[in-house]
């Protein structure tokens, strides 16, 4: 077999090594969630314009129909999770702490939630662009946690051309164990998503890069690759921030992305593997993404888990499901603890985007007193695409949005390896995300003026 520890794991300069914590799950089977009562599905789960509802309150609708319709090229269909009613159509809780009209579902429990026309598609027959709506029709988007809306991802700009299809399945992100166990337990929808992703890019080669503490994964794939597939499994060193496109382009292919530009523009698309394994479901079942695999996990919850969960299902719901969490929780994470986002609410659902949700307890929390900056430069060492932090924090502190542009703060991943670094506790990327806002905000506007 191929000796993956004696294969020199790739990787790319700077970065941190915070523990990976991934033990609770990692070896836990994916179990699939109950159904509950009722589902909230918001019109906003993705990167993009919000999908506009196709149905009303008072409709009975079933498992993977679609229920609302992508607003513009920059937006994504969604579908009933469940078979059921629509009881509302109004603004609910959402993990962004906002309030977002979503679409209520309550689950006819008579059903037997069969999914909506389900049969197999023969894809090798379809042109590149049909697979393309398929997958746009699909409701996908990226699975990793961007939510980006996937064939905006898959389509190819003219006048570009894609040589390499990237798979990422780093999963750096501590506590996080979906995308390993989708490796463990789904590899020939793996496959299949990737054959298809290749036709629609023109892509000659495929790579799935994954850090090599998913051992077993990695083997697993290897040895099932199948003879015709051109894509090569690649081990990668485990540190964070490994799954971001330009550090997992960088480690498997020595390509640079340069600043202010994409992977396209370096004949490169990339893709996580969760979403890769659901492209393949979509072309095996004709099953849009009505569900997704979460890990639960962290110090804070009864029984961690790696769940197939309804999109919809209420955060509340799924802890029960868990075992409750334990007394003295103080932090609710949805994705992992380097860029996942505090949650207020249990009653927030399951998105497109939630690969975990993460619990910590008392002990788990640190200190956040800050103090002042000691130039010691741990910040600039970890940045992994040469930003100056602790020069850019000074910036935002002072309000000089303007000058962190010169020093190139739209190239930041808000990846949050700098405050993780910074023993001062200065709250580095918190600082660059209003700054980036603003800037944002304020170039929207001049480009309205003229
Ligand atoms: S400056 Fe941005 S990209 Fe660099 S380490 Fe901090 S958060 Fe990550
Ligand atoms: S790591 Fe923190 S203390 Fe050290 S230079 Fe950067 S901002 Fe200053």
């Amino acid at each position: 077999m191929f000796n993956f520890l004696s294969h020199g794991n790739k990787t790319f300069d700077r970065g941190v090594h915070p523990g990976d914590f991934k033990e609770q799950t990692r070896t836990l089977p994916i179990e699939r969630m109950p159904l509950v009562d009722e589902y909230i599905l918001p019109l906003s789960q993705h990167l993009g314009g919000p999908s506009k509802a196709v149905v009303s309150v008072g409709e009975k609708v079933i498992r993977g129909q679609l229920i609302a319709e992508p607003a513009g090229f920059v937006s994504a269909a969604l579908h009933a999770s469940v078979t059921g009613t629509v009881i509302a159509i109004e603004p609910r809780p959402h993990p962004s702490g906002r309030f977002v009209e979503s679409i209520v579902i309550k689950r006819d429990p008579y059903s037997a939630q069969r999914l909506f026309d389900e049969h197999a598609t023969d894809w090798k027959k379809m042109e590149p662009a049909e697979l393309l709506r398929a997958i746009q029709q699909g409701g996908f988007v990226g699975l990793g946690g961007a939510a980006f809306p996937t064939h905006v991802k898959l389509s190819v700009p003219p006048g570009k051309k894609v040589d390499f299809f990237m798979i990422n399945a780093a999963e750096c992100e501590p506590y996080l164990t979906s995308d390993h166990r989708v490796m463990l337990e789904q590899p020939e929808a793996i496959f299949l998503g990737i054959r298809i992703c290749m036709k629609i890019l023109g892509a000659k080669r495929a790579y799935l890069g994954a850090e090599i503490n998913k051992l077993d994964a990695l083997a697993q794939l290897q040895s099932q690759i199948p003879a015709d597939l051109p894509c090569e499994i690649v081990p990668l060193e485990t540190k964070y921030p490994q799954g971001a496109e330009k550090m997992l382009t960088e480690a498997v292919l020595k390509r640079e992305i340069p600043s202010g530009k994409l992977p396209i523009d370096i004949q490169v698309v990339v893709n996580n593997v969760g979403t890769v394994a659901a492209i393949g479901d979509l072309f095996r079942y004709n099953q849009p993404v009505i569900e997704r695999v979460v890990t639960m996990t962290g110090p804070g919850i009864q029984n961690p888990r790696n769940l197939l969960i309804p999109i919809g299902t209420k955060l509340t719901e799924v802890i029960e499901f868990c075992g409750g969490m334990k007394e003295d929780v103080r932090q609710i994470l949805f994705g992992g603890p380097m860029m996942g986002n505090a949650v207020r609410s249990t009653d927030v659902p399951i998105t497109k985007g939630t690969s975990g949700v993460v619990f910590f307890t008392e002990d788990e929390m640190v200190s956040t007193k800050e103090y002042p900056c000691i130039r010691c430069m741990r910040c600039v060492d970890a940045c992994p695409v040469y930003l100056n932090p602790t020069q850019l924090g000074a910036l935002a502190r002072a309000g000089h949005y303007d000058d962190m542009m010169d020093l190139n703060i739209m190239d930041c991943m808000e990846c949050g390896s700098c405050s993780y670094a910074c023993p001062s506790n200065i709250p580095l990327v918190q600082s660059f995300r209003v700054g980036k806002a603003l800037l944002r905000e304020k170039m929207a506007r001049e480009r309205a003026e003229g």
